[in-house]
């Protein structure tokens, strides 16, 4: 373990901050799952009590020729007609784009999580269940379906946030940014007071926040057991889980960028550098990304030309 280039990274007070940011985000949706999982087999349950046509013994008669693509989805059968008329009964962005892609329609009848995937972000298909999901999943469900009673307002502002973190091309993040971020949460935190696992996780993220957050590194001269001492949050290994998860999301969400065009590549091929450029000085954390990188790679490799070079293409390639 390089710990000399974590001590580096941590003394940049923004870059501590972002991943601090993220670090909230992960307790966001440790302290979603549980309750998440429980209101969509609820919802689940209350929409077959309501229609039992479209319970277990329905099924879709078309198979694969049900199958929704990205956005589109024009069901083959009667079954995936009525559900896909229930969810967006259901559905507060019904007008907006809906991820039908996430889907398999065909399960909607005996399983609670693909018809929760209809109110998720795009890019979920392989995902079964709350706890494969990352933070802004679990917040859209909590936005987009009128299962949950709360005020969505709340609920935006964090997805809000979420986004500037892995928008966040310099992944820096101010400390007033941060004050700001915590009080969003606390608000949205405030809408689940029955909730007491949602409730109790105010206090770490509150720890969190305000600590010094100072990660020893212990040098050959010191005793085991100083990086117990008061004010110290989290263990080396901790933090640099959540760098990678944080780092692993934001490829993650430039390549669905990347894919579905979104940006212009000169502006995905900017903010790959910059990861390009830390990864280079960070080797520690360039090993788990490798294969996120090159999934990224793959989308701008050019079929190599033959007659002509380009005297302005500056394709400068780190190492792998
Ligand atoms: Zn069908």
């Amino acid at each position: 373990m390089v710990l000399s280039e974590l001590a580096a990274r941590l003394n940049c007070a923004e870059y501590k901050n972002w991943v601090k940011a993220g670090h909230c985000l992960l307790l966001l949706r440790g302290c979603l799952q549980g309750f998440v999982g429980r209101e969509v087999l609820a919802f689940h349950r209350g929409l077959l009590a309501a229609a039992p046509s479209l319970g277990p013994r329905a099924a879709c008669r078309s198979g694969s020729r049900c199958s929704p693509r990205a956005r589109q989805f024009q069901p083959q059968c009667q079954v995936c007609a009525e559900w896909k008329r229930e969810i967006l009964k259901h559905h507060t962005n019904r007008n907006g784009d809906i991820h039908w892609g996430n889907c398999r329609p065909g399960r909607w009848p005996v399983d609670a999580w693909e018809v929760a995937k209809a109110f998720m972000p795009r890019g979920l298909a392989d995902k079964t269940g709350p706890e494969e999901c990352d933070a802004v999943a679990l917040l859209s469900l909590l936005n987009c379906c009128d299962h949950f009673v709360v005020d969505r307002k709340k609920v935006t502002e964090v997805i809000k946030c979420r986004n500037e973190i892995m928008h966040s091309s310099e992944m820096k993040v101010s400390s007033m940014w941060l004050r700001d971020f915590q009080v969003k949460i606390q608000n949205f935190l405030n809408e689940f007071k029955n909730i007491p696992e949602i409730v109790a996780v105010y206090s770490r993220i509150e720890q969190l926040l305000t600590s010094d957050w100072a990660v020893h590194i212990p040098e050959e001269d010191q005793p085991d057991g100083c990086e117990h001492e008061a004010g110290v949050y989290l263990s080396e290994s901790q933090v640099k889980e959540t760098e990678m998860e944080l780092l692993k999301e934001k490829l993650q969400e430039l390549y669905l960028q990347a894919k579905e065009q979104e940006m212009l590549p000169e502006e995905i091929l900017n903010q790959l550098e910059v990861v390009k450029e830390f990864l280079r000085n960070n080797e520690d954390l360039r090993n788990g990304l490798t294969e996120d990188m090159q999934k990224l790679d793959s989308l701008y490799q050019q079929p190599p030309k033959t007659d002509s070079k380009e005297p302005g293409a500056q394709t400068s390639e780190g190492k792998a």
